[in-house]
């Protein structure tokens, strides 16, 4: 057997090239390049085998809210693998846990969730809403309303039903597609907005919602999921009139609704939920990642009361579950998390802390001749990469080049960054300190230059 301390950073890397098919990666490709191999992490720092320091401008991937290396959070996941490592949520029995943390999530979730059914991670959790959103309209009579409407660029996760719900085309055109899912365009004013003010094309994408429902049929149509903000898609922030007319579509349709707050939720917007910034009252409440700050896997979908109704009331046995729903050890790590996060008021940190002061420097990144757009909410953001100012018209080609190219500069200076098309992604630890956001708009600065001179020297930029 291999022993990890006795393996070099080749050895660990000829291993992986040689056995492991990476998520979202061109293996072939990474295998040519040589992964890097994180050995280490300790608040917004991480360490890879060979000693490199990096700024995790991600959040791990949008999910260590708390930041790394928390001694509390592996103590009580280490007391309750003493106590009860595992056991099932299946068969009339709970734990006490997933029994805290369901109503834990209950107190902390915007008004008239009150349920969660427990998955293991965000995939998982709209798999659930899947299924859950056809029985609930089966159980009322109304077995034609099938159809999801979800956006382009929407992201749901890896699996069948949630590759489906999100608007990723490239997935969809590896795997294929579930019947019965539409995709609106999304409020994502710098690429769709045209000759429309933000304010006007808000207005516009919400009402494309209320266009679809009516050409598909209300009867036809059984839930609208949308992320508040959209994250992997490229941190697309709706304007402020996207919200209130899709919650009026909403209230005037019979649809449910249903907010992915997996990236957005238990902080990240500056307020704990996505739901609360823009006052959603959702049906369904998809949420993972900072729920257990990414400690251990955890997620699960929080259930609206008059949803609860149906589906407990009225639905007998739900067919659905999983082995780990409720697992007691990631329930352990929730728990700590969401004390850590209350007790040190994480969630009133960023508000009045942090976002505002990345916030400054995100206006001050914006003047920046590479870029179009910077744009933020809360403690995530994106700076969109143009080859001429001020116009929206002009976008590199291909698109994705030069965010690939933006992306390995920012690795190269110490900062985790990620690129979705031309854009740069950040959405760090929401402990992140003042000092911490310094250094990280200083190497983001430097990135920026890194990258136009780059561009300059293969004449892709005057
Ligand atoms: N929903 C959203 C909004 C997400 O951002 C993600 C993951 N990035 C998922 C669902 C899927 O979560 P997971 O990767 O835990 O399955």
């Amino acid at each position: 057997m291999h022993h990890a301390r006795n393996l070099s950073t080749a050895d660990f890397q000829r291993l992986d090239a040689d056995h492991h098919i990476h998520p979202f990666t061109d293996t072939k490709a990474l295998n040519e390049e040589k992964s890097r191999v994180m050995a280490k992490a300790d608040g917004v720092w991480l360490w890879d085998t060979d000693g490199n320091r990096y700024l995790d401008g991600m959040a791990g991937l949008w999910c260590t809210q708390i930041g790394h290396g928390r001694r509390e959070v592996a103590d009580a996941v280490h007391r309750q693998m003493l106590e009860l490592e595992y056991y099932n949520t299946f068969f009339k029995t709970t734990h006490p846990p997933a029994a805290e943390l369901s109503a834990l999530l209950a107190e902390l979730t915007p008004e008239g969730l009150n349920h969660v059914f427990f998955t293991n991670s965000g995939s998982e959790a709209n798999d659930t809403v899947f299924r859950m959103v056809r029985y609930y309209w089966q159980l009322l009579d109304k077995p034609s309303k099938q159809i999801f409407i979800g956006r382009v660029h929407g992201y749901h996760g890896s699996t069948v039903a949630a590759s489906a719900l999100g608007g990723m085309a490239g997935m969809h055109n590896q795997a294929g597609m579930v019947p019965g899912v539409h995709h609106i365009t999304p409020p994502h004013w710098f690429d769709f907005g045209g000759d429309m003010s933000p304010d006007e094309f808000g207005v516009w994408a919400a009402k494309e919602l209320e266009r679809t429902i009516d050409e598909l049929g209300e009867d036809n149509v059984a839930a609208f999921i949308a992320e508040p903000v959209m994250g992997a898609g490229g941190v697309l922030i709706p304007p402020e009139t996207y919200w209130p007319e899709i919650k009026r579509i909403c209230a005037e349709r019979e649809i449910l609704l249903v907010a992915d707050e997996v990236i957005c939720g238990f902080g990240r917007t500056g307020k704990w939920f996505g739901s609360d910034t823009y006052d959603l009252k959702p049906d369904l409440m998809p949420i993972a990642k900072g729920l257990s700050s990414g400690y251990l896997p955890i997620g699960g979908v929080m259930v609206a009361d008059r949803v609860a109704d149906v589906i407990i009331g009225k639905g007998g046995e739900f067919y659905h579950g999983y082995t780990y729903s409720g697992h007691p050890a990631a329930c352990a790590a929730a728990l700590e998390n969401l004390r850590i996060m209350r007790e040190e008021k994480v969630v009133e940190h960023v508000a009045d802390v942090a976002a505002p002061y990345l916030q400054e420097k995100w206006r001050k990144l914006g003047e920046h001749p590479l870029v179009g757009e910077a744009r933020m909410i809360g403690l995530v953001g994106a700076l969109e990469l143009v080859p001429a100012k001020p116009s929206r018209a002009e976008r590199f080609e291909p698109v994705g080049e030069v965010g690939t190219i933006a992306r390995d500069f920012s690795f190269a200076n110490g900062l985790v960054m990620r690129a979705v098309r031309d854009a740069l992604i950040i959405s760090p630890p929401l402990v992140i300190t003042p000092e911490e956001i310094d250094e990280m708009a200083r190497m983001i600065e430097k990135t920026l230059d890194d990258t136009m001179a780059e561009l300059k020297k293969q004449g892709r930029m005057a």
